[in-house]
């Protein structure tokens, strides 16, 4: 669909899959128990500053505003680098741009149960079949829950043991997810991290977590995946995902 070469980028529609980041969003159970808090908070200029902009009929007193935003690495959607997870991993910002983009699968997983397991059988059975070196999407429906107790402790996953030689074998390039976490459950139900373990300690699949926004209208569709991270110095670093149909 896109070539580097002749410029050509052919698509009929953009949806983005990416959540909103807003002053106190839930975050990781674990980051909000170690008392981090999600801070987007405007700030107004003086208000005599005289008037900019429009041969000085420019916005009102008070402009032009800023944000100060604080967040962690891991809130709202975002990608894992390997460093997250591994002491000699990657940095976010240590990848080049092409890593984030590619074709790739929306999975319709929304029929899953609270806390279920999805394997490697449930991927290779899946439709539209998952081809080598795609970008991997799963919906669970989770997106909905987003800002309840039950969006960090309840959602379905991916089990790493069951699912890592799919993985693997179909060179998957990034894998996402409508989930605060792409491991099943609750941190205690999947405290040894199987899933990062296999993609940021030992094949290097970047994670996409918080997926949401548009999912929905791109589920059991292939198309063309751009998750751009932020250029952070860092083990993650919050991304605008959007795919192109
Ligand atoms: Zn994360």
């Amino acid at each position: 669909m896109m070539s580097a070469k002749s410029f050509t980028v052919q698509f009929d529609k953009i949806y983005d899959l990416s959540v909103i980041t807003y002053s106190g969003m839930q975050m990781h159970p674990a980051e909000e128990a170690a008392g981090a808090r999600t801070l987007v908070e405007r700030h107004d200029s003086p208000a005599d500053l005289p008037p900019m902009g429009n041969g000085g009929q420019g916005p009102a007193p008070g402009w032009p505003i800023y944000h100060d935003v604080r967040f962690t690495t891991h809130t709202g959607t975002h990608i894992d680098a390997p460093w997250h997870f591994n002491k000699k991993g990657r940095r976010i910002d240590e990848y080049l741009p092409e890593v984030f983009m590619g074709t790739g699968v929306v999975l319709d997983f929304r029929h899953l149960s609270d806390g279920a397991r999805i394997t490697g059988e449930d991927l290779a059975r899946a439709l539209p079949a998952v081809q080598e070196g795609d970008i991997l999407l799963i919906n669970t429906g989770r997106h909905k829950q987003l800002g309840t107790e039950e969006y960090a402790t309840r959602h379905p996953g991916l089990d790493g043991e069951a699912c890592e030689r799919f993985l693997v074998e179909k060179k998957i390039k990034m894998i996402g997810m409508d989930t605060i976490c792409v491991e099943p459950g609750s941190e205690e139900e999947h405290w040894d991290h199987p899933l990062h373990r296999i993609c940021l300690i030992e094949n290097e699949i970047l994670l996409i977590e918080n997926l949401g926004g548009q999912i929905d209208e791109v589920t059991g569709k292939r198309c063309y995946i751009v998750a751009l991270p932020l250029k952070l110095q860092a083990d993650a670093a919050p991304a605008r995902v959007i795919a192109l149909l």
